[in-house]
């Protein structure tokens, strides 16, 4: 098996391709590791959240990371990792850049569905209120095995 490092077109390409990835942030030397959706352009990450842990801890602590991959087989896969800053998409300071993070997330069937799902398993309020953050990315580093 070789790996070997990705282009940064190529680790654009990937997360362009895949949907789940897996958000890092942290909070007192603690981390917390939390699969969500996500949508890439060059630059940004943006993704639909409810209320939680997860956004209590980056807007105390906004360096955050995210995590995706295609996993073929132990000797064949590719997986990128972006580094970044959270930053929340506010009304109405940011409208425009919420809309556009829903219209590319939307490129993806039921994009808001987990996030709203797993909230409604803990809470009989139907009207869960979603917000939408963007990860402005800082690095960007992505390996590829073949067997
Ligand atoms: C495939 C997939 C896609 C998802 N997409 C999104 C998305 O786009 N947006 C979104 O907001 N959420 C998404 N979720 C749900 C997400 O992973 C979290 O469960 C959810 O957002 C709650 O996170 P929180 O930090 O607010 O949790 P809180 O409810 O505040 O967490 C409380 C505690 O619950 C536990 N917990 C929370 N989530 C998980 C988990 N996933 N696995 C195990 N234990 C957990 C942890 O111990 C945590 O300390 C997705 C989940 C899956 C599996």
């Amino acid at each position: 098996m070789q790996v070997s490092a990705m282009s940064e077109q190529e680790c654009g390409e990937l997360l362009q391709r895949v949907f789940i990835g897996r958000l890092g942030c942290s909070l007192d030397n603690q981390p917390y590791v939390v699969p969500v959706g996500f949508a890439y352009e060059p630059g940004y990450v943006y993704v639909f959240s409810t209320l939680g842990k997860k956004i209590e801890w980056m807007r105390e602590n906004p360096k955050v990371c995210l995590q995706a991959d295609e996993i073929g087989t132990s000797s064949n896969w590719v997986s990128v990792i972006v580094t970044g800053t959270y930053l929340e998409l506010r009304e109405p300071q940011y409208t425009i850049e919420r809309q556009h993070a829903r219209k590319l997330l939307a490129k993806h069937n039921n994009w808001w569905i987990n996030a709203v799902t797993e909230r409604r398993e803990e809470t009989n309020d139907i009207a869960i209120k979603g917000l939408f953050f963007r990860i402005d990315i800082e690095t960007i580093s992505g390996l590829r095995a073949t067997g």
